[in-house]
């Protein structure tokens, strides 16, 4: 719907009503109490990474949007038109695998300056295209529209489950324990070295590639996804790490109401990481603890499922998940050191909208 804008102050009951106060969170549930329609085909509403619709009596069909705003989300300098392609699609595709889900059928709206470059367009499409070749998604319309300045996209993206089978947050109970695909923090530190072109990084180039890499072209765990889903395991809840592991975790735990117990020792934090981040004097583990847009899945696991869980099935799945701690009655998430020693984290570590990074 075309949007005609009026100044704020004129039409709004409030306008000093600060956002900044109510932050990402606190203004999602206010939008949420405004809305009343319920129907008993919506299994679940607000408050997942996708929303879980019952269409037929088969499989359940999961729902997601995601808006990538230029200055926020990405900068044209650092982000090519193909980057920036792949990234609107996968960014999506991680929210239906973190409910189990296979990625089907995308819509596109875009809004876009009228200086933009048609190359810059075509290109952007090359990327699309070549992440809806790879997640096997069907784009199949949208929107586009004029921009006074800053481009912004919308894409939103509807998958299938296995039958009824979906990981939502809410399911862990004290015991469960925690894992989480891949590695933590290179996306971050890849950030980090992008914005500051200008720092003079130690290191090789190579290594720096690979940090870079992992923030401009996410790979979203559907494979892992689809392998829980078929297994035996019971997947007591799951996310995916978009704001970091902290900030996600914490949203597990906010809505089994429980807490955790992170191991320092157990974190995967890869070697380039470690290495690239020890020769430039920057923490590793709080990039790991809360950098964002990893795009892992974080999932829990019944104890008596993890039997199952042996080195061997580990290995089987690519990339490797590792536990990473144990949920507990006592909440908040309390993290234990390699000498033994616990600390407690804050779940605000991480990227919340409006308030930015806690
Ligand atoms: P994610 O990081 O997994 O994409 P978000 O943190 O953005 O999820 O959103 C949390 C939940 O709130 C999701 O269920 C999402 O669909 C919902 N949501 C976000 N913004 C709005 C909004 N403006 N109105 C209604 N629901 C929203
Ligand atoms: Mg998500």
């Amino acid at each position: 719907m075309p949007w005609r804008g009026t100044s704020s102050k004129k039409v709004f009951k409030n306008p000093a009503m600060d956002l900044s106060k109510l932050g990402e969170f606190g203004l999602i549930s206010r939008l949420q109490s405004r809305l009343k329609y319920r129907s008993s085909q919506v299994i679940q509403g607000i408050g997942d990474d996708c929303a879980v619709l019952s269409l037929n009596n088969g499989n359940y069909q999961v729902l997601t949007t995601d808006a990538l705003v230029e200055t926020i989300h990405f900068n044209l300098k650092t982000h090519s038109p193909e980057q920036l392609g792949w990234k609107t699609l996968t960014v999506n595709i991680s929210d239906i695998a973190a409910m189990g889900g296979q990625p089907k059928f995308a819509v596109i709206s875009m809004s876009i300056p009228n200086s933009f470059p048609v190359d810059f367009l075509d290109r952007f499409y090359k990327g699309l295209n070549q992440a809806s070749l790879k997640y096997k998604v069907a784009l199949v319309g949208g929107d586009t529209v004029a921009s006074p300045k800053h481009l912004f996209i919308n894409l939103a993206l509807l998958g299938e489950t296995l039958k009824k089978k979906v990981f939502v947050r809410s399911g862990a109970r004290p015991g469960d324990k925690i894992f989480v695909t891949g590695t933590l923090g290179e996306s971050a530190l890849g950030l980090k070295i992008l914005e500051s072109p200008r720092k003079k990084w130690k290191g090789s180039k190579t290594l720096q590639k690979k940090l870079i890499q992992r923030h401009l072209k996410p790979e979203p765990r559907v494979e892992v996804a689809t392998w829980l889903a078929k297994s035996k395991f019971k997947v007591t809840s799951m996310i995916d790490i978009s704001d970091g592991l902290t900030q996600d975790l914490g949203h597990i735990l906010k809505a089994g109401k429980v807490g955790a117990e992170l191991w320092e020792s157990e974190l995967p934090i890869s070697k380039p990481l470690l290495k690239y981040s020890f020769i430039n004097g920057l923490p590793a583990l709080e990039s790991a603890l809360s950098g964002g847009e990893d795009y892992e899945l974080l999932f829990t696991l019944a104890p008596e499922d993890v039997t199952y869980l042996g080195k061997e099935s580990i290995t089987k799945v690519d990339p490797p998940v590792t536990q990473i701690g144990v949920i507990t009655t006592q909440k908040g998430i309390r993290l234990i050191s390699k000498t033994g020693r616990s600390k407690t984290l804050h779940r605000s570590m991480g990227f919340n909208h409006f308030k930015g990074k806690a």
